[in-house]
């Protein structure tokens, strides 16, 4: 398994790229840890294919360079880089029994038959395959096949690095989830460096130690999943992750409160410095909504009352702007007009789409007498 380390890393499929938005693949520095699982997520057209496939070396980036444990590995092929990787579609053998597709990778590496007996059997037992491995894989389902897919990439304990796009996309949807457990316990036994690209954020958050989220070409936000949740570093990040996503109002900050029209929502004293326009979010799960006023909550208009079953979702109008609060299923929220609060530590400042990093407030110095 390999640490993967990325160089000033960028890729645009024109050939004379010359601004930003030429780019499929912005500019990108960053050190991927051996044994980690690592989520690639982002909307549709955002890059990751391209990212993957840079990975892999199906695809020659315009600049930069990968290293694999410290080696340069940019110019050298996919099958000169040790990696397994799994695509969106079944890449499989129809002619060939299961078992052969599962042992093609291992005969590749002339691995001795019967070490790939007991490996072929282990990752069949995995991926609930051990009643088909004799059956010809022409003859099953979408599902299996995919499975398939899945275990010629997990085959090998000796590659790299495993790098899934997208492999569940084909599978309905109840085996999707028992799939993706599967592929989590795989990871905890062998500690393999994988990285997996998806467009869902629960499938990148339940699977991952890290999510990668990006949009428009760009890595926005490299951390766990808790970190992405609780402090996204841009907008695009908050707003992408959880469901509903962040809440973001338009505020002016001063003397330690934000104002939202003309509400005033007091700011952890880490912000007391700051002053000016930003953009305050916070995620409806942190946000209280009480029938009767409390200390510093707010009055607001009831929009909207969503009953998820799970959860409801409550639309609130604060000045001219509205926000999403979660409450769970027992919580009964009042019905036209209510108080909102919003909790201090889980306030956090935006300016253009980028995270204000508090400041902690300054001692005062002290005065030297005359
Ligand atoms: P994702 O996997 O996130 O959906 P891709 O990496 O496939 O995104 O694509 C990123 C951008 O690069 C998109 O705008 C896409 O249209 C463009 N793109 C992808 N492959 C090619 C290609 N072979 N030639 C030209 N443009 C491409
Ligand atoms: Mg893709």
């Amino acid at each position: 398994m390999a640490r993967i380390e990325l160089k000033n890393l960028a890729h645009a499929y024109q050939p004379n790229p010359k601004d930003a938005a030429d780019y499929a693949l912005k500019p990108i520095d960053h050190v991927w840890q051996d044994g980690l699982a690592y989520a690639l997520l982002g909307p549709s057209g955002c890059g990751k294919t391209t990212l993957l496939n840079i990975i892999s070396g199906l695809l020659k980036p315009s600049q930069g360079q990968i290293l694999f444990d410290g080696t340069d590995v940019t110019t050298r092929a996919p099958q000169e880089r040790n990696i397994a990787q799994v695509f969106q579609f079944p890449v499989i053998y129809d002619t060939m029994s299961v078992y052969n597709n599962l042992a093609f990778p291992l005969r590749n590496r002339k691995v001795a038959e019967t070490n790939i007996r007991s490996r072929v059997e282990e990752i069949a037992e995995m991926l609930d395959l051990s009643a088909d491995l004799e059956k010809r894989a022409a003859n099953l389902s979408a599902d299996a096949k995919q499975k398939i897919s899945l275990g010629r990439g997990l085959v090998r304990s000796d590659v790299a690095a495993i790098l899934f796009d997208e492999p569940l996309t084909v599978i309905d949807p109840h085996l999707k989830l028992l799939l993706r457990r599967k592929l989590k316990q795989i990871h905890a036994r062998f500690k393999l460096t994988m990285v997996y690209v998806t467009h869902d954020q629960l499938e990148a958050l339940t699977f991952a130690d890290r999510v990668v989220v990006m949009n428009d070409g760009q890595v926005l936000q490299i951390g766990t999943p808790q970190e992405l949740f609780e402090t996204p570093r841009h907008t695009f990040v908050g707003f992408f992750i959880g469901s509903p996503g962040m809440n973001f109002l338009a505020c002016r900050v001063s003397r330690g409160k934000a104002l939202v029209g003309s509400a005033q929502i007091a700011l952890a004293a880490d912000y007391g410095a700051l002053e000016g326009d930003f953009e305050l979010g916070i995620r409806p799960e942190f946000l209280k909504l009480h029938a009767t006023q409390t200390l510093g909550s707010l009055p607001v208009k009831i929009c909207e009352n969503e009953n998820l079953g799970s959860c409801k979702i409550i639309t609130v109008q604060l000045a001219d702007q509205q926000l999403k609060v979660r409450l769970g299923e027992e919580e009964t929220p009042p019905t036209t007009a209510g108080f909102l609060e919003f909790p201090a530590a889980w306030i956090r400042l935006y300016a253009k789409g980028l995270l204000v990093e508090p400041e902690p407030r300054k001692q005062p110095t002290q005065e030297v007498p005359p």
